[in-house]
């Protein structure tokens, strides 16, 4: 594994605290971009069925001549797959397009409490399958709240190593980030510079002046402080580099409940909210 700081999951294994993420990045480019990610340092890639690009991550892999357990590689279940058998054949082609054979970690992308009979928690008992016969070192969950999260509590055997959830400085999520802490489940942000919105705040770009940083860096380095897991993502090699120069500087006090205090509350969400999402991609 590469020198990143890295957060133990609550099975055991470790988790670089920082990623790249490649959602958005078209399937035709993913290899180039995710082969640029490589070379600057990253090791933790973060994909999902959904994104139509876990080929391009497999070839980076591939082509980087790392050794595949230099590596952690996250992935997701499509909306469309959630019953049982769709979730095994789902699971069985993430393998094969990222020619691996496992996971480091296997995640429900979203809970779709509207769809499937709202009964997500057979989907996470196939989780549970593909983490028993290893092929999923860790499983977890995206976009869950805490009456989700709940009610797999009381419903299976595995706790969730991670949620992935929405978490930047205009969306701070507080209260499912509490939950989970208090549950040993890690606290993913995803998009952590939510989508270049708070990059020219005011707050941010004048810390990122004090601090001698960039404002993409300033808040990414807010997210490491509180103890996340992140995996900002770019088509700009550039960019790329920036959001791995966080480990070099630290933000005090003052500036951290800063950047905590932007937080707009359901209005700074970007994505969708999770008790209503219903969207499937078409097969
Ligand atoms: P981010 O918050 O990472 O922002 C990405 C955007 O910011 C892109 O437009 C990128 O532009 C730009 N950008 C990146 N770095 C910089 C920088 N240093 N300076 C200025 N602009 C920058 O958003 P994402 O939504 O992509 O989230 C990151 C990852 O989180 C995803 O790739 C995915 O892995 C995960 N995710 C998971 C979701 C889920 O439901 N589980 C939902 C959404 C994201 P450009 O590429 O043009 O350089």
């Amino acid at each position: 594994m590469s020198q990143l700081p890295s957060l133990t999951l609550n099975d055991g294994h470790t988790i670089p605290q920082l990623g790249f993420g490649v959602f958005q990045i078209p399937p035709a480019e993913t290899r180039a971009a995710t082969e640029t990610a490589i070379r600057i340092g990253y090791r933790h890639i973060d994909t999902a069925e959904m994104y139509n690009n876990e080929r391009g991550v497999g070839e980076a892999v591939a082509s980087s001549g790392l050794d595949r357990a230099e590596f952690f590689i996250t992935s997701k279940l499509s909306n469309a797959a959630h019953k049982p058998d769709d979730a095994r054949r789902a699971f069985d082609r993430t393998l094969e397009e990222l020619g691996s054979d496992h996971v480091d970690l296997f995640l429900i992308h979203w809970p779709l409490p509207m769809l499937y009979d709202g009964d997500f928690v057979q989907t996470w008992r196939t989780l549970e399958e593909f983490k028993a016969d290893g092929r999923a070192r860790s499983i977890g969950v995206s976009n869950f709240t805490p009456a989700h999260l709940q009610r797999l509590a009381q419903e299976s055997e595995v706790t969730p190593a991670v949620n992935q959830i929405e978490i930047h400085p205009y969306f701070t999520n507080d209260e499912t980030r509490q939950f989970d802490a208090s549950h040993q489940i890690v606290n993913e942000s995803y998009s952590p510079i939510a989508q270049g919105e708070v990059l020219d705040d005011s707050t941010i770009t004048s810390i990122a002046k004090a601090v001698g940083k960039t404002p993409a860096q300033v808040v990414l380095r807010w997210h490491i402080q509180r103890g996340d897991v992140i995996f900002p993502k770019s088509k700009t090699e550039s960019r790329v580099r920036e959001n791995f120069e966080i480990f070099d500087f630290e933000l005090d006090n003052a500036s951290m409940n800063a950047i905590s205090s932007l937080d707009r509350g359901e209005k700074g969400r970007t994505g969708g909210n999770p008790d209503t999402m219903d969207w499937v991609p078409k097969s």
